[in-house]
């Protein structure tokens, strides 16, 4: 795979400081197809002086000109489509129609969404006798996560761009090559050197150089809980603002009324698709105890289908971790149905589409976050009870209701405590606020919502 030798700062690729390289690897053959530099904390430093630098002027650079560059990005990602697929494809592994459907087409449909709200959110409003002012908030350190390549970054990158913030962004290790294609993207479409900047390199070295840096304003972090609260506590000594993405461990409650084969086949695909690496993954089926045995032979038949059609996980470590969470998954008791924790093939991140039955909401299983192609079926008794089993983990970040009625599921999913909820199979919006309650983290990304995260408010009184 092509790759650039360099970090991208203040305009231009330029050598790291460090000789450091990654191996970026697929995970479907196991094979190195690229090396990146691995940046350190002087990189950190010369991309956060670049972004610095570069603020003053694009913060005051008029909103319909900040919407004209970032039109251009979007224009510049839809040439580049196939090309974006097929990197994400080769150091993701997702299979290439997914790839094509979804890591390619999504962040294309954010940065348009964000190419219009620049040119229409209103920046300044009138509330009483002040004009108040919703201003960027400065420099934007943007540590992202693998398993969304691009469009973890542009959910970052296009908002801050789009307030008037500049960017220093360390993307994942193992998708360094989709993060190097963006920027080359950013650069065609003509936003001024130091606005956005890019530097490949590890979590511990660059990432947290970059989350401690003193000349970053707000750190945006996606990724897991673990290395969250540490960026959060860092930040929070520093004053600085931080907004985190982590993990989820979202409930798809099925109630008696919904339409039982659509609720469980929309359920399985979704935990299925990107095997399994998903923040907003409905990793547990709630089905109530008369349809218990029928869902769980609907799931069954259904995990069969996605043998051979999902892609590995991402790393050798995904894998182990996943596996072993199916190994807990036994040993507590569940009952497995598909799958289970044997390779399904010698070479390449695979794990096999796993199910397991009669899982109880103490089991591991059914509180960590597995981030792999694993669903939990639980049982439950009544309405109350469901409502207990969907609200009784750490997380909540997304979830789903079907119900016959949808009134009746609306009812269900007011009462969830968590950011999103999909009413009877209800599609993915890129203009909702996509975030957590609980745990599951601090801020929202996505439209009107996820552009205000990039500002701060001035009043003037008159
Ligand atoms: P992670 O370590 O939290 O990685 C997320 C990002 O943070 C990466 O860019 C990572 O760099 C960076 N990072 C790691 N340590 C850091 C530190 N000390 N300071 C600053 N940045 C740091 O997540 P992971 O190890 O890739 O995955 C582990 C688990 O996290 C998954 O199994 C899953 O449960 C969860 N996860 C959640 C999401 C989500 O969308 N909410 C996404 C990914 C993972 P490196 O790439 O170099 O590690
Ligand atoms: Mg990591």
């Amino acid at each position: 795979m092509k790759a650039q030798d360099g970090m991208y700062i203040d305009g231009a690729w330029r050598p790291a400081a460090g000789p450091d390289l990654i191996d970026v690897v697929n995970p479907v053959d196991e094979r190195i197809i690229a090396r990146v530099p691995a940046g350190g904390a002087d990189d950190i430093d010369a991309a956060v002086r670049a972004a610095r630098a570069a603020l003053p002027s694009w913060a005051a650079t008029p909103p319909a000109e900040r919407a004209a560059r970032l039109t251009a990005l979007r224009d510049l990602l839809v040439a580049r489509k196939d090309e974006i697929a097929r990197t994400v494809t080769a150091e993701l592994g997702s299979p290439l129609a997914f790839s094509e459907a979804v890591h390619a087409a999504l962040p294309i449909a954010v940065a348009g969404t964000y190419a219009e709200l620049a040119a229409t959110y209103s920046f300044e409003e009138k509330v009483g006798n002040s004009v108040v002012h919703h201003e960027p908030i400065g420099v934007v350190g943007a540590i992202t996560p693998w398993n969304f390549p691009l469009h973890q970054v542009v959910a970052k990158v296009a908002p801050a761009l789009a307030a008037g913030c500049t960017v220093v962004l360390k993307p994942a290790e193992d998708t360094p090559l989709t993060a190097q294609l963006f920027a080359e993207a950013v650069h065609e479409a003509g936003v001024p050197a130091g606005v956005f900047n890019l530097v490949t390199g590890l979590g511990p070295v660059a990432g947290q150089a970059l989350a401690e840096h003193p000349g970053v304003d707000l750190v945006s972090f996606t990724g897991s809980t673990a290395v969250g609260r540490s960026i959060a506590a860092t930040a929070g000594a520093a004053v600085k603002k931080v907004a985190l993405e982590l993990g989820g461990k979202s409930a798809n409650v099925i109630l008696p009324s919904a339409d039982l084969a659509k609720a469980v086949a929309v359920g399985v695909a979704d935990v299925m698709s990107n095997s399994g690496q998903k923040c907003s993954a409905l990793t547990r089926m709630l089905v109530h105890r008369d349809q218990y045995d029928e869902a769980v032979a609907l799931a069954t038949a259904a995990a069969a289908k996605y043998g051979e059609r999902i892609g590995p996980v991402v790393n050798a470590k995904q894998r182990a971790r996943v596996r072993g969470y199916i190994e807990q998954g036994l040993a507590e008791g569940a009952r497995l149905v598909a799958g289970g924790p044997e390779a399904p093939r010698d070479t390449g991140y695979f794990v096999s589409p796993t199910v397991f039955a009669d899982v109880t909401p103490d089991m591991t299983i059914a509180q960590e976050e597995i981030f792999g192609p694993v669903l939990s079926i639980l049982r439950y008794e009544d309405e109350a009870d469901a409502l207990l089993i969907a609200n009784g983990t750490v997380y909540g970040l997304a979830g789903a209701v079907w119900a016959g009625d949808e009134a009746e599921a609306v009812a269900f999913a007011r009462r969830m405590d968590t950011g999103q909820v999909d009413i009877n199979g209800g599609r993915f919006n890129p203009l909702a606020p996509f975030g957590g309650y609980k745990q599951s983290g601090v801020g929202r990304e996505l439209g009107a919502h996820g552009l205000a995260e990039y500002l701060q408010t001035k009043s003037l009184q008159f």
